[in-house]
């Protein structure tokens, strides 16, 4: 009964993008390998969710619109690390402060790029998968315009 209970609990939004778990039941993992610098396998996902059965790939070239996704982020990451550098270091358009920030961002970017292409995946995924309380009894959602 315990179980069952702590079953039906929604997991957190973030926490399960982050994880990147299935959006649906918020309890199966997307992908196979648990490092995405495995690079063999950083696209390797499973076919559908182990644990509620909700396909991932939902319709040929579904993955192409994750590129909106990634862009997106790498803004937002560049932004973020623009402010960080601004308020930390100083940028200041008298010396070379600009093009560091520059470069260590690009540097940086590259570095997480893995990740952030698994995390646009994620997102982009939860676009069109609601999650869905009734897993179990329930049949996986299919693609929808
Ligand atoms: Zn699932």
């Amino acid at each position: 009964m315990q179980a069952k209970e702590s079953s039906h609990q929604k997991p957190s939004f973030l926490k399960s993008i982050f994880q990147m778990k299935c959006p649906r039941c918020r309890r199966g993992k997307l992908f196979q390998n648990y490092s995405a610098y495995n690079f063999k396998h950083t696209f390797s996902m499973h076919e559908a969710c182990s644990v509620c059965a909700q396909k991932f790939n939902m319709e040929p070239g579904f993955w192409y619109g994750t590129g909106y996704v990634s862009y997106a982020l790498t803004v937002a990451f560049s932004v973020a690390t623009f402010v960080a550098w601004w308020v930390l270091l100083g940028i200041s358009i008298y010396d070379n402060s600009l093009f560091w920030w520059l470069g260590i961002n690009a540097a940086l970017l590259l570095l997480i790029q893995p990740w952030l292409m698994r995390l646009s995946r994620t997102i982009y995924l939860y676009f069109f998968v609601r999650y869905e309380k009734n897993y179990l009894e329930t049949q996986p959602q299919e693609f929808d315009y």
